[in-house]
């Protein structure tokens, strides 16, 4: 057992669904067919899913044996879906929080950090951009 998987960023976007069939050596589809993942074996499967490579969805992983999973085109553009939704997701949720914010501290100086964290999903997003398909 392998614990020593402490993912900084929040990889819950970055996981997919791994194939029960490939598992059991019984999917007869590619894994350019197959709508679920088959990962190698290095890759680590934790409760039917696996991790995809952040890198590699920027075509950027050079690591050999990468334990994360290096998924075909259309489920890296699954994934970008994802990631596209994630970063809805928490700009949303921040913006509420910083509603909520004002409303029960009136005058809280706010603008620090919502300009952080604009500049963060800027950031985020400009990456998302360069990740997709030309
Ligand atoms: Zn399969
Ligand atoms: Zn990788």
């Amino acid at each position: 057992m392998a614990l020593n998987v402490a993912p900084v960023r929040d990889t819950k976007w970055l996981t997919l669904e791994v194939c029960r069939q490939f598992q059991r050596g019984t999917c007869s589809r590619s894994d350019e067919e197959c709508k679920f993942a088959h990962p190698p074996k290095s890759c680590q499967v934790e409760n039917g899913r696996v991790i995809a490579c952040f890198d590699s969805l920027k075509g950027r992983c050079s690591r050999e044996n990468c334990k994360y999973l290096h998924p075909p085109t259309h489920l890296k553009t699954q994934l970008e879906i994802n990631g596209r939704n994630n970063l809805i997701q928490q700009k949303t949720a921040a913006a509420m929080l910083a509603q909520q914010m004002q409303f029960m501290f009136p005058g809280t100086p706010l603008h620090p950090v919502v300009s952080t964290s604009r500049l963060m999903m800027g950031l985020m997003i400009k990456a998302l951009v360069r990740a997709m398909p030309r």
